[in-house]
């Protein structure tokens, strides 16, 4: 599954939509000095720019206080020209990332993690979901892969990908099964699994022999190694499975591409007074 190609196709319609808004902002936050990190947020910034959307980059060293933090995320949330806020994760120990994601403004809330918008995706009326599970959903649409009925298999339960990505396959009516390090037996689950979806962050978690024939396999992990950028899911399973992300060039573009996405419609929302679907 190329996804680079659909990456490409998102991002130029995503610039066509900028361009019909007029000025867009993305404004991230990182502190301490985390060389991963900084290559994310390098990235990101480069994307927005291609697609017309104009982006501060806010840096801040790695003993910054809580107090100070939340007062760089409220000046955003109250600046009219900034419509996505992305604190990059992991924070610092000293700091609490919870508190933090709750102070977002949840209307600029563009990686979906404030309580109000990972609420309303449980509800399964989704408002701003975290990037990479929007474009793995995109991925398998693209794709053409049947999700109704079909049995989903999710290995991780983080936040900003197992758990979200677990209810939008539920929402498409698959009969979804989350895994995690506690599982008593993975190759037992993820066998069974028409769609596979890793989460972990170990190279190599999943191996052939654990991947059902024909089954669609998205291959979240990035794990730098010796041997370069490899996923959580052995390349020899390319040969079983019918469909499979390559890593890199698999969810990874997605990821950013997404994440422009979530920017325009975190933009669209607000010009509509950010009514919740509840309200
Ligand atoms: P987390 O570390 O937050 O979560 C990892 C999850 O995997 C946990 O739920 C953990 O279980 C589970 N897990 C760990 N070991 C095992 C195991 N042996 N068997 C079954 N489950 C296991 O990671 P993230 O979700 O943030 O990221 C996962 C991977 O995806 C990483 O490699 C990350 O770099 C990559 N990533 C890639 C993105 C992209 O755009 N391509 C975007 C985001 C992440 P437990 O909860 O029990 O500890």
């Amino acid at each position: 599954m190329d996804g680079n190609a659909l990456a490409a196709r998102v991002r130029a319609e995503v610039k066509e939509e900028v361009a019909q808004i007029g000025e867009l902002g993305l404004a991230t936050i990182l502190v301490g000095d985390d060389p991963a990190s900084g290559n994310y947020i390098r990235r990101k910034h480069q994307a927005a720019l291609e697609v017309g959307i104009s982006s501060t980059d806010i840096r801040l060293p790695a003993e910054t206080s809580e107090a100070e933090l939340l007062e760089r995320v409220e000046a955003l949330n109250e600046d009219d020209s900034i419509h996505g806020i992305l604190v990059q994760l992991p924070l610092p120990d000293a700091l609490d990332p919870a508190r933090i994601v709750r102070a977002l403004d949840p209307a600029k809330d563009v990686d979906g993690l404030q309580p109000l918008n990972a609420g309303q995706l449980y509800l399964g009326r989704p408002t701003l979901v975290p990037a990479t599970p929007v474009g793995i959903m995109a991925l398998l649409a693209a794709y053409d892969i049947r999700l109704s009925g079909a049995k989903a298999v999710v290995v991780g339960r983080s936040d900003i990908v197992g758990k979200p990505v677990a209810q939008l396959l539920l929402r498409q009516n698959a009969t979804v099964t989350i895994c995690h390090s506690r599982t008593r037996d993975l190759a037992r689950e993820t066998l069974d699994a028409d769609v596979l979806v890793v989460a972990a962050g170990h190279p190599a978690l999943v191996t052939a022999d654990m991947v059902q024939h024909g089954a669609t396999v998205i291959d979240v992990g990035m794990n730098r190694t010796d041997a370069g950028l490899v996923g959580d899911v052995d390349a020899a399973a390319m040969d079983i499975a019918g469909h499979m992300t390559p890593v890199p060039g698999g969810v990874g573009p997605m990821t950013i591409a997404s994440l422009l996405r979530n920017t325009v419609e975190a933009a669209q929302m607000r010009a509509r007074s950010f009514a919740f679907p509840c309200d």
